[in-house]
């Protein structure tokens, strides 16, 4: 009875083993997909590179804080955030988002996303420009 325990042991050991070499090699094939698929698409300059090689680029986010939105219950107020994103094809986009509710809008081309900005300044330009300038 004994020597049939230590005999199942010994192929119990023998089978972990082998498991363990073939995990070693699952993780090696991993990790050479991984680099592959970072090669393939390597990070912009603009990606802080803080991703899993499946997952798109981020850019670091630029905060607008807004004086004349709603307040959060820690009493900060409300703010835009500008993000430059990448996932897929078809080129990086820029993304604005609302902080309390975490909206995000619609992603924008660089185009679009100049067009706004000049859409901005044009109105902020309206709004401080003298009485009967206009
Ligand atoms: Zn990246």
């Amino acid at each position: 009875m004994e020597s049939s325990h230590r005999l199942r042991v010994a192929e119990l050991a023998a089978e972990v083993t082998t498991l363990a070499g073939q995990l070693t090699g699952v993780r090696a094939e991993l990790s050479a997909l991984a680099l592959a698929e970072a090669a393939a698409n390597p990070c912009p300059a603009w990606c802080l590179g803080d991703h899993d090689p499946d997952d798109g680029h981020l850019g670091e986010h630029s905060n607008v804080i807004l004086s004349r939105a709603s307040f959060a219950d820690d009493g900060e107020p409300d703010e835009l955030r500008v993000q430059l994103a990448e996932s897929g094809s078809g080129g990086p986009v820029v993304a604005i988002g609302q902080r309390l509710d975490d909206l995000w809008g619609p992603d924008m081309t660089p185009a679009e996303a100049r067009r706004l900005a000049g859409a901005l300044i044009a109105a902020a330009d309206d709004a401080q420009a003298p009485a009967g300038s206009r």
